[in-house]
């Protein structure tokens, strides 16, 4: 296969960490595709008390973890983007952008497949691009059956052929913020560039 694909990993990304840089590589290397885009979604309006960090910050955070690595880079286009921030909108201008024969695909946690049957125009989404799931060790194989429901039986077939194995790497973004509040240290669990960002700008440190 080409690696002349991309995978596009969408994420509050709050902050980025190694787990998902990891699961980012590990997807693109599977797919043989050679461009991971990050994605940083805008600030969803009911998560605004939950220390969710401004969206500059986590643009420069997720900006300062991937510099300088080849086949990384961060993309803003959710957060310059006015009104409610739909995946279908995203890959449908990446599409534009990049034409139909590009192989496209949009990178989701394994938690996540069970949901997109709520997404909207998922039957879009699915035609635009290929939805990947990265399952990790010791997670279920992710049930479809709502899925059903919305898209077609060959649809929920590619979705299932599309559930990737990567590996289990047990680090998250709420750990990282709530060592950051009890001031130890985040240091091995995110890029030291994104631990000196959260420093000099004193994110996550509000109790
Ligand atoms: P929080 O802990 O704040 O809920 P999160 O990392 O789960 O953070 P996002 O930044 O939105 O939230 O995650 C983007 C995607 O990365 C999600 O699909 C999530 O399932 C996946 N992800 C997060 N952590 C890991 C990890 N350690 N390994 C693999 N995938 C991960």
């Amino acid at each position: 296969m080409s690696n002349q694909g991309v995978v596009l990993f969408g994420g509050t990304f709050n902050p980025i960490h190694i787990g998902h840089l990891v699961v980012a590589r590990a997807a693109a290397e599977h797919l043989g595709a050679g461009r991971v885009v990050l994605i940083p979604s805008a600030n969803p309006p009911h998560k605004s008390g939950e220390e969710l960090a401004d969206p500059a910050d986590r643009l420069e955070m997720a900006r300062a973890a991937t510099a300088g690595e080849p086949g990384f880079e961060v993309d803003d286009i959710e957060l310059r983007r006015d009104g409610p921030s739909y995946t279908v909108l995203t890959v449908r201008a990446f599409r534009e952008r990049l034409g139909d024969e590009v192989p496209l695909f949009w990178l989701i946690g394994a938690d996540t497949l069970g949901e997109l049957s709520t997404w909207y125009r998922t039957a879009e989404l699915v035609s635009l691009c290929r939805i990947v799931t990265a399952v990790r060790p010791g997670y279920d194989r992710p049930d479809t059956t709502a899925l059903r429901r919305v898209l077609s039986a060959e649809h929920v077939r590619r979705l299932e052929e599309d559930i990737i194995p990567t590996p289990r790497i047990d680090i998250s973004a709420t750990v990282i913020r709530r060592r950051v509040r009890e001031g130890r240290s985040i240091r091995f669990l995110v890029p030291d560039a994104v631990a000196d960002c959260i420093a000099a700008r004193g994110l996550y440190r509000r109790v």
